[in-house]
This record gives structure tokens, sequence and C-alpha cells, in this order.
């Protein structure tokens, strides 16, 4: 049994082992504000029931960006149901990548799966709200019962993404099209990308990995979303959170986790631990590289898998 001074060191020997692999990344650049990440950052947190460890660079703030998919399934699937979100949107992951387009014209005519961006978009429109504003606070507000602090965004990056999002434009309105996108398309995505743009480090990461590992209850033991929601978005984060790498994700380190293309990753040691990490260089598959080697190591020395 690892004590608290051995989680930290630990963390730090990760840290350092593996900070030099971001030379194998890349940073995104469809959307040009992200370019400007310093790709060496790495930094990795672990949450247990009581103690925050962190080593590396853990209060750099980025953008949630695929991250934030988690917390809008969580608010779909309370506030709808599971039925009214899963006739618009599929449960099986795809080999695809998260902005592919593909198979929302085969397969059954619905996005496969909560965690790409066709289905992100379309799990979006069934926040109820009268407003934009009314939405994203229903997303937010989760967040904030989380982490306990206020949540903003990061209007550059916001920006940034809303007036270069050709790709995701594209799929929403062929989601409007195929009758799996409820309401006004430019509301809904301007939704999408606020929520995408929402502040975090990874720190705060860990806490939510906690939150999931808890079964959806907060630091100060509230419970805030149904077991059963988060064990549905859970499995997701399984099959289908870290893109078409979920496979081998799954087989190497073995814990439902969800990145995003600013570099981080959320994970979760169901019962035991919130684990996140942060690195902006991205593989091919737009997961980070750093975060991914930590995540690797840290399952080997803790031993993670689930399975
Ligand atoms: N905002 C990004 C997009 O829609 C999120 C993608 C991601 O993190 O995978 O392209």
């Amino acid at each position: 049994m690892s004590t608290g001074r051995d989680y930290a060191a630990l963390l730090k020997e990760v840290v350092d082992e593996c900070r030099p692999y971001a030379e194998r990344g890349q940073l995104p650049s469809y959307i040009p504000e992200l370019r400007k990440a310093n790709p060496k950052l790495a930094g990795i947190a672990l949450q247990t029931s009581t103690e925050l460890y962190e080593a590396g660079d853990t209060r750099v703030e980025f953008t949630l960006q695929s991250i934030s998919k988690v917390f809008s399934l969580l608010v779909a699937i309370e506030e709808r149901g599971p039925e009214a979100v899963f006739a618009k949107v599929g449960a099986e992951p795809t080999g695809d990548p998260f902005n592919s387009i593909v198979k929302l014209e085969t397969a059954e005519k619905k996005p496969p799966n909560p965690m790409i961006n066709a289905g992100a978009i379309a799990v979006c429109s069934l926040i109820p709200g009268a407003t934009v504003e009314e939405r994203f606070g229903r997303i937010a507000g989760l967040l904030e019962g989380i982490l306990d602090r206020p949540i903003t965004i990061d209007e550059a990056v916001y920006k940034s993404e809303r007036d270069t999002a050709f790709r995701n434009r594209a799929l929403a309105w062929f989601l409007k099209e195929i009758n799996c996108l409820e309401g006004d398309v430019e509301e809904v995505l301007d939704l999408y990308f606020r929520q995408c743009s929402i502040l975090v480090n990874c720190a705060d990461l860990a806490r939510i990995g906690m939150f999931f590992a808890t079964k959806g209850i907060n630091g100060a033991g509230t419970p805030l979303v149904s077991a059963r929601a988060v064990r549905l978005v859970s499995t997701f984060m399984v099959t289908c959170g870290m893109y078409n790498g979920s496979g081998e994700f799954a087989i190497q380190v073995g814990i439902p986790a969800k990145s995003g293309v600013s570099g981080g990753i959320l994970g979760v040691v169901p019962g035991r631990f919130g684990v996140a990490t942060f690195g902006p260089a991205l593989d091919r598959k737009g997961n980070s590289v750093v975060g991914i080697s930590m995540l690797k190591r840290l399952s080997d020395l803790l031993d993670f898998s689930i399975f």
C-alpha cells in the first residue's frame, strides 16, 4: 500500500521520465489559438478521497475541449433521460477520427456515440434552457458544484474555434438534416464552443476524476448527479473516451478516461482515485503524448487497470 509520501515522489518521477516524449507530438493547428500552447508542459495529479498529489505543470490553465463532452452528456442524461438521449446518438465506438462525418450517412443515420464531435453536438442540442446562457449555466453549474468555484471560459479560444469551425458546422447541419439536432443550429454550436472553452487545470481534472470515481459525489460529500448517469458516462469513457485510440488505451492503462485536443486527460480509477494529466503535444489520434505515457507508467506502478 503506497503512502502519501510515495504518491508525491512517484508522480514526480513519472513526470520527469515522460516529459521528453512531448517531442514526439504536435500541437493542434485547426483551432489557431491552441497552436500558442507550450508543447513542453507536462503535469500529473492524483486525487484520493482526502488528498491531492501533483507534480509538474498542474496549475497551468487550459481549455476542456472534448473533455467537456462528459459533462454535457451527464446533464442531458439527467435532464432528458437516457431514452431521449440515445434516440439521437448511438452507443458504439468507431475507428474513425473524432471529427469524422462518414458514419452520419451510413449506419443508423445518427452519430455513433456521444464522445465524437457529431455525437457531442447532438447531445448539446438536448440540454434544456430558453437561451444559450441558460443551457451553458447547467453545464457550468455542474462543474462549479464539483470544483466548488466559479467557472470561466477562455474567450480567445472560444472565438478562435467559433470563427474556424467549418467542419463542426458541417457536422451540425448534417445532424439537423437527419433529425438528430434539436433547435437552432448556430445556437447549439455556440453552446458546444463555449463548453469546449471552459478553463481548468490538471489539479481540477483530478478532482473531477474523483467525482466520477465516487459515482457523482463531490468533495463535500454531496451527490450532484445519479450514480446511474455516472456509470453510463464512465462506460463511454472506456469505449470511446480516447478517440480511436480507446482500445489500446484500455489495454495499456485500463481506466475510464477522456482526452481533449488542448492536451488534458481526465482519468477515473473507480472507487480509488481521480487522476489527470496535461501535456499539449498530441499524437496522430489527438491524445496527449506525454499524458498517455504518464498514465501508462502510473497504471503499472499503482495497478490501475479495472480489467
Ligand atoms: N473543440 C474541439 C473540436 O470540436 C474539441 C475536439 C477535441 O478535444 O477532441 O474540434
